[in-house]
């Protein structure tokens, strides 16, 4: 990691975590049951084309996506495999799920009828509601549910369910999340004893992979705990799995000035110097996915290996740094938000923590400003590829 080229600010993907993670999640797995990574929101922030591309690599054939532009995106990209849209997607879209062979969930059976009258044969997976009560047809309701198998463009590849616990590492959301799967079992050996054909069937997200394995069916439909995070910081030091952050996030300095004792910065003034004060100007800001939350030194960045807490309030493409006590910072020098720099650390799970939420949160609101790339990438492939216009930046 020698050549930098990023001029501004960016995320540096560590493809080795990746591959780490897939690896022990996969071996929790029972061995018929395949991942099938949740890239929606621009896989956590990380990027989705580099992601899914990195995936695929590693033989992943399954993958899902929140929006049907989301699910086109990926398939423009070359990306290959079943890629499921989770949530809704208008009908009168119906012949793009066709043309990118997108499978599409079935929301309920009123949905489902919407769908089947586009007149155009779509691959759908059943959404079975077992007490989240966000999208799905109950469990309890045989009916509709034969209502969906009845419709004859909809080809059902599957039939899926997800908990609401998500914190799986206390014995009460465990219980919950056995019940769930028992609801959804005996629903899918009920349409099955009446005939119908669902091939792949599943249940699990991050906590449910890493707590409760067993129930999975066909496919874990893993996301924070791919990118090696979980949602608050409890539950990654809980999670009995090595999970390794993917994602680092960097900024440039570009100026460092000196202000004196009881002068104010940014805006508003709300930083007032209390001793005289050396400022880094980071080039990165809440337009960049940089929670403002962290103004005023509830957050800090990592220089040379030291903390530099965030001053004042952040802007939207920049924010100040006290580096009063890291005397050896020059312009050009990066600021790490998240990541590592010698021997200390920010996580997004710190980050969440410091923002009032969860890293789920702060990932996924990582702009598309930033520039993504791959650790090992060089100065000239990074050339080559902006050449290329690869999306893959
Ligand atoms: C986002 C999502 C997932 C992945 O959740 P993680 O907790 O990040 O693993 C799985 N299933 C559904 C239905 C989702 O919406």
């Amino acid at each position: 990691m020698t050549e930098f080229y990023q001029g501004r600010a960016w995320i540096e993907l560590d493809i080795t975590a990746l591959r780490h993670n897939v690896e022990r999640l996969q071996a929790l797995l029972n061995p018929d049951c395949a991942l099938m990574p949740a890239v929606k929101a621009n896989a956590y922030g990380h990027g989705a084309i580099p992601i899914a591309k990195e995936l695929n690599a590693l033989g992943i054939r399954a993958f899902c996506v929140a929006s049907i532009l989301e699910g086109v995106e990926l398939r423009q990209n070359g990306i290959l495999g079943e890629i499921l849209i989770l949530g809704y997607t208008h009908p009168q879209y119906a012949p793009l799920l066709a043309q990118y062979r997108l499978t599409q969930t079935i929301l309920d059976h009123t949905y489902a009828l919407a769908l089947n009258a586009c007149k155009q044969t779509i691959d759908v997976q059943i959404k079975i509601d077992t007490g989240m009560h966000r999208l799905g047809t109950s469990y309890q309701n045989l009916a509709e549910l034969q209502q969906i198998f009845a419709c004859r463009q909809l080809r059902v590849t599957g039939a899926y369910t997800h908990l609401y616990e998500d914190d799986l590492t206390l014995p009460t959301g465990r219980a919950a999340a056995l019940a769930q799967g028992r609801a959804f079992y005996q629903t899918v050996d009920r349409l099955k004893a009446l005939g119908y054909r669902i091939p792949k069937v599943h249940i699990l997200a991050s906590s449910g992979l890493l707590h409760c394995p067993g129930i999975g069916g066909d496919y874990g439909r893993v996301g924070i705990a791919l990118y090696g995070q979980m949602p608050v910081k409890a539950q990654w030091k809980s999670a009995g799995v090595d999970l390794r952050p993917v994602l680092s996030l960097k900024a440039r300095i570009s100026l460092i000035r000196d202000i004196a004792k009881g002068d104010g910065a940014g805006y508003g003034h709300q930083f007032v110097a209390r001793r005289d004060t050396k400022i880094a100007v980071a080039t990165i800001g809440y337009g960049d996915g940089l929670p403002r939350r962290l103004s005023n030194g509830v957050g800090a960045a990592l220089i040379r290996g030291q903390t530099a807490p965030i001053i004042g309030r952040i802007c939207m493409d920049q924010t100040l740094l006290d580096v009063t006590d890291i005397p050896a910072v020059v312009p050009g020098d990066i600021a790490v938000f998240i990541g590592k720099s010698g021997s200390k650390e920010i996580t997004a799970c710190d980050v969440a923590e410091q923002a009032g939420t969860i890293s789920n949160e702060i990932l996924s609101c990582l702009s598309h400003r930033l520039e993504r790339t791959p650790v090992q990438t060089t100065a000239r492939q990074h050339a080559q590829l902006l050449a290329a216009g690869s999306s893959a930046l």
